[in-house]
C-alpha cells in the first residue's frame, strides 16, 4: 500500500497532482507568507520568486527570521499564512503540506551534520535508497567525481577536512536531484579562502544543475558576489529585493544602505525642502517640511578638496593607503569624525585642512524612526 505522508489533512499525491507539472514555472514561489510563534509574529508576508537556476541571498540581522522561512519553505513548519510553489507545485498552504521528503528540496546547514557512523560514499547514498543498488553505486561515484571526493569514498567524516565534509554534505543534498537547495550560512565554519573555493564550486555546480538556489548569510561579500538577487530582510518582512547593484543604487532603508559596508549617518530636520548636515546640505528626498530625518553618507560619496585659506570645514586626522584606495577620516569642528573613501591620487595629508563636496548618487535619505 502507498503510504500517503502529508501535514495536515491532504494526502500528499493529490497535493502534488493539484498542479500540473509546468516546466515554465518559477524554481521557488512565496507568496505573503506569515508566521507566529506563540502569537509573536516572525515572519510578515514574505513574498519572493525565484527563477530556476537563479541564486537568490536572504540577507539580515540576527533574529530577523531568515532560518524560519527557509524552515517553511523545506516543510520543517508548518505554512499558517500564505502558499509557497515549487516549480508551480503547490507544496504548502494553511492546514496542508507536502512533508519535505517529497518537495525535492536539498538543504545545507552551518554544520554540515554528516552521519559520523558512516562512509562518504553511505552519507551521500542515504537518500537514494528508492533506487536499486547498481543505479544507486553508479549515482554515488557521479557525484562524488563532481565533487572531488571520489577518491575518499571509504573514509568516515571524521578523517575529513571542514571543506572536504563541505563537499560531502554538497554531494549529499544533491544526490536525490533537488528542484530547490536552500543553504543556511552553510559555508560560514570555514575559513575565509577556503569559503570563497567552496561556495563558487558549489554554486557552479547549482546553476549548471539548474537548481534553484536560496542562500541565507550573514556576510555582505558573500551576498554581494554570489547573489542574482538579494532580498533584505528586518523584522519578519523583506524590506528590499533586487539585484545587488540596485540595491547599491537605491537602497530602501537604513539597513540596506548600511548593508554595503561602513556609512556616515546624520541626524536632521527637514528645513525648506532642505537638511542640514555636518558635511553640507543635502535634498529632503520627499520627506515632510518639519520632519526628523536620517541622512546616510557612503565613503565614496564625499569629495575631498585642499581648502583655501580659512575655508576648511574638516581636519584630515588618519589615512590608510590601499593602493589606489584611501581610507580617510576627517574630524569636523563638532568634534565628528567622518569616513572617506578616495581613489585615485590622494588630494590631502594628515593634518590638512579640506573642504568636503557631496556626491549626490551617495547620499540617501530617509525618515528617522529612531
Ligand atoms: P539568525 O541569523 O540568528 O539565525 P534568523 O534571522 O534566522 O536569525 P530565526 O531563527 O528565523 O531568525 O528566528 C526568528 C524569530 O523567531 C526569533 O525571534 C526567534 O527567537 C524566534 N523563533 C525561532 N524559532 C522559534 C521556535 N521554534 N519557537 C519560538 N520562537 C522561535
Amino acid at each position: 500500500m502507498r503510504q500517503e505522508t502529508a501535514i495536515g489533512n491532504m494526502p500528499a499525491t493529490a497535493l502534488a497532482r493539484a498542479e500540473e507539472k509546468d516546466t515554465t514555472a518559477p524554481g521557488l514561489e512565496v507568496e505573503e507568507l506569515s508566521h507566529r510563534f506563540d502569537h509573536r509574529l516572525v515572519i510578515d508576508r514574505v513574498s519572493l520568486t525565484m527563477g530556476r537556476g537563479e541564486v537568490h541571498c536572504l540577507v539580515g540581522p540576527s533574529g530577523c527570521g531568515k532560518t524560519t522561512t527557509l524552515r517553511l519553505i523545506a516543510g520543517l513548519e508548518r505554512v499558517q499564512q500564505g502558499r509557497i510553489r515549487i516549480r508551480g507545485r503547490l507544496v504548502a498552504e494553511p492546514g496542508r503540506g507536502l512533508p519535505p521528503e517529497k518537495r525535492r528540496v536539498g538543504l545545507m546547514f552551518q554544520d554540515f551534520a554528516l552521519f559520523p557512523h558512516l562512509t562518504v560514499a553511505e552519507n551521500v547514498a542515504f537518500g537514494l535508497r528508492h533506487l536499486d543498488r547498481a543505479e544507486r553505486q553508479k549515482r554515488v561515484r557521479r557525484l562524488l567525481e563532481r565533487v572531488d571526493m571520489a577518491a575518499f569514498a571509504d573514509r568516515y567524516p571524521y578523517m575529513l577536512s571542514g571543506g572536504e565534509q563541505q563537499r560531502v554534505a554538497l554531494a549529499r543534498a544533491l544526490a536525490p536531484e533537488p528542484d530547490l537547495m536552500l543553504l543556511d550560512e552553510a559555508f560560514s565554519a570555514l575559513d575565509t579562502a577556503l569559503r570563497t573555493q567552496i561556495r563558487e564550486e558549489t554554486l557552479a555546480i547549482l546553476r549548471e544543475a539548474g537548481t534553484s538556489t536560496l542562500l541565507v548569510t550573514h556576510d555582505a561579500e558573500e551576498a554581494i558576489r554570489a547573489g542574482d538577487v538579494i532580498h533584505a530582510m528586518l523584522d519578519g518582512s523583506i524590506v528590499q529585493s533586487g539585484t545587488p547593484s540596485e540595491l547599491y543604487a537605491r537602497p530602501a532603508d537604513p539597513f540596506v544602505a548600511n548593508f554595503f559596508g561602513p556609512v556616515n549617518s546624520f541626524r536632521g530636520r527637514v528645513r525648506s525642502g532642505r537638511i542640514d548636515t555636518p558635511i553640507g546640505a543635502v535634498a529632503a528626498d520627499g520627506l515632510a517640511e518639519g520632519e526628523r530625518a536620517l541622512v546616510i553618507v557612503r565613503p565614496e560619496g564625499i569629495r575631498l578638496r585642499r581648502a583655501t585659506a580659512g575655508s576648511g570645514r574638516a581636519r584630515l586626522v588618519d589615512r590608510r593607503d590601499l593602493g589606489p584606495i584611501h581610507l580617510i577620516w576627517l574630524a569636523l569642528a563638532d568634534g565628528t569624525r567622518v569616513k572617506v573613501r578616495e581613489t585615485g591620487i590622494l588630494s590631502a595629508a594628515v593634518g590638512e585642512e579640506v573642504e568636503v563636496e557631496l556626491d549626490p548618487r551617495h547620499v540617501f535619505v530617509f525618515g528617522d524612526r529612531a
